[in-house]
């Protein structure tokens, strides 16, 4: 079959963010998404409403029933919701439950885009940094990398990332200025591996992070390489941001949500 990636998310009933994104970025990329779902958010396309995480024993009885199935050939997390259930993938990493040098695609995910929280943001980021070694790569936004580093220049919080055992570290800077152009940094082995330089769009994206963060996950479970699965998944999450959905025409500040089935799937 397929190789399939594990993704732990939660769910967004608006279907911009979330595992519903995982699922179809994942199968865009040509894997088969399997999802280990961590929470049942309230959300619309513009805003959190509030959230229920699922407890760690239910989220541990949904990853087992598919490791004891399915060829898992990468894992992607996103939102985790509680410490509990951070903890709980750091324990399948530790005991080998998830294979050794599996591909893990960590989107540390503490903040909505629009926003609203998605989990008590102190206790979070202190759980997720037991996952940092098991990290192939993590995507996150600014305030997620300052606040996982602990620091404020971007290349230092890269490199500080590395240092705790992460492999890779992709950012982009567009949550630090409202206009411009966005740069897009690429670390491997706390080196500047590639550095782009993204035109930015009109609007706000729901769901653009977990997107990319899984099409990523997809083209690894696939056997490519780090750089060219951030380069192809870079090139079709551009596609999907150009051709958004527009849930609210008449209100410039709304944010779209990404289309993911505008573009053709690769051939393998
Ligand atoms: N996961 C869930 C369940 C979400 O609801 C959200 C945002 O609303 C995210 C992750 C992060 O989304 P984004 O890709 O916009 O950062």
């Amino acid at each position: 079959m397929r190789p399939v990636v594990l993704c732990f998310s939660g769910l967004d009933p608006s279907g911009g963010a979330g595992l519903q994104a995982d699922i179809e970025s994942i199968g865009q990329a040509y894997a088969h998404a399997a999802v280990a779902c961590t929470a049942i958010t309230v959300q619309s396309s513009q805003a959190v409403f509030g959230f229920e995480a699922v407890s760690c024993e239910l989220l541990k009885a949904q990853a087992i029933a598919v490791l004891d199935d399915l060829p898992v050939k990468a894992i992607k997390s996103g939102m985790l919701g509680t410490v509990d259930n951070i903890n709980l993938l750091a324990e399948l990493f530790r005991t080998g439950r998830i294979a050794p040098d599996t591909p893990f695609v960590l989107d540390p995910v503490l903040v909505a885009n629009s926003g609203g929280s998605l989990g008590d943001k102190d206790t979070l980021v202190t759980a997720f940094k037991q996952l940092l070694p098991y990290a192939t790569i993590i995507t996150p936004n600014t305030h997620e990398l300052r606040a996982l580093a602990g620091l404020d220049d971007l290349h230092d919080c890269a490199k500080a990332l590395n240092d705790a055992g992460v492999k890779a570290v992709l950012v982009k800077t567009s949550h630090d200025f409202d206009e411009g152009d966005i740069q897009q940094f690429l670390y491997i082995d706390g080196q500047i591996a590639h550095t782009s330089i993204i035109t930015r769009l009109d609007g706000e994206f729901h769901g653009s992070g977990c997107s990319l963060a899984s099409h990523i996950a997809g083209r690894l479970a696939m056997g490519d390489d780090l750089m060219s699965a951030v380069m192809r998944a870079d090139d079709w999450i551009a596609k999907t941001l150009h051709h958004a959905d527009t849930p609210h025409p008449n209100n410039p500040k709304a944010q779209l949500i990404p289309n993911r089935f505008y573009t053709t799937p690769y051939q393998r």
